[in-house]
């Protein structure tokens, strides 16, 4: 393989400890092999990959919104819709304790008092 991909992680020497040498970004066939091609993405390449990331999350809630609803709407039908109701309310509410419960903690451990 030739052209720019080959060039784009390569050794240094940092000027700290001019005796290491560090793979900069750094693929993985080359920290195996010195002399192998780099693998590294290009530039264009992640920007691709994370445009594609990027609309992948944003439609995110949409799905998640379109699930709920269809659940919801499926709840509805069944014979015991009240009781099912019921029970997710009291699930939702003991998650809120549990996640509250532990913020208290992370937020004490992180002040002390
Ligand atoms: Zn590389």
């Amino acid at each position: 393989m030739t052209g720019p991909r080959e060039l784009r992680c390569a050794w240094i020497a940092p000027s700290e400890d001019p005796n290491t040498r560090l793979l900069v970004p750094g693929c993985m066939e080359r920290v195996q092999d010195w002399e192998a091609p780099c693998t590294c993405k290009t530039t264009a390449e992640e920007v691709t990959e994370l445009e594609e990331r990027l609309t992948e999350l944003k439609a995110e809630p949409d799905r998640q919104e379109d699930r709920y609803h269809a659940l919801v709407a499926a709840v509805g039908q069944h014979h015991d819709a009240a009781a099912l109701h019921q029970q997710a309310a009291e699930n939702f509410r003991e998650r809120r304790r549990m996640k509250a419960a532990v913020r208290h903690e992370n937020a004490s451990k992180e002040n002390p008092s």
